[in-house]
């Protein structure tokens, strides 16, 4: 079965319960197979916003990537998300950063997450889960850039 990596973050209201929410509704669609550490991001892009908390869980998923999506965007939808401005606060934010072995182009669904390599808040948790994780186009291994990144003792659940 494939392994999946979904990258979660948020930065309204209790940050962390949301987060340890979706875990539990993703533990509903895929078997999750591991959860990072909690990080403390700054805002990059976008509005002036609050901090936020990021983090990431290794997922095994048996089916097309695009209904993985589905699924996470239906979570984020029930935990209250609404899209405003690019890049603006969020309750949730549930990102498909990275498959095993394989990349996806598709009007709705990029993989590896377009931004991925350049977002410290991503690559340091996807790393946690997947220690040495492969880009599946170049098959480098992926560093964590530079970025404002803080670990927390909060946990997944
Ligand atoms: P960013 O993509 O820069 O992290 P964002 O997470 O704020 O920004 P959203 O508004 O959450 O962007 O997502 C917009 C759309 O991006 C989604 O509806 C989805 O179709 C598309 N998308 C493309 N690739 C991915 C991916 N790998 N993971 C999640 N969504 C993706
Ligand atoms: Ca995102
Ligand atoms: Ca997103």
């Amino acid at each position: 079965m494939p392994r999946a990596v979904v990258g979660i973050g948020a930065n309204l209201g209790d940050r962390l319960a949301a987060m340890r929410a979706a875990v539990r509704m993703i533990e509903g669609v895929a078997r999750v197979e591991a959860r990072s550490r909690v990080y403390e991001t700054a805002p990059v892009g976008g509005p002036a916003q609050p901090t936020f908390l990021n983090a990431a869980v290794l997922v095994a998923f048996d089916g097309p990537a695009l209904d993985l999506l589905d699924r996470l965007l239906s979570i984020e939808a029930t935990l209250g998300r609404v899209r405003m401005e690019r890049w603006g606060p969020r309750t949730i934010d549930l990102d498909l950063l990275w498959i095993e072995g394989v990349s996806v182009d598709d009007p709705r669904l990029v993989v590896p997450h377009p931004r991925l390599r350049e977002r410290a808040f991503a690559v340091r948790p996807l790393l946690d889960v997947v220690p040495g994780a492969l880009d599946p186009v170049s098959g480098e291994a992926y560093a964590v850039p530079p970025g404002d990144l803080r670990e927390t003792d909060g946990s997944l659940g």
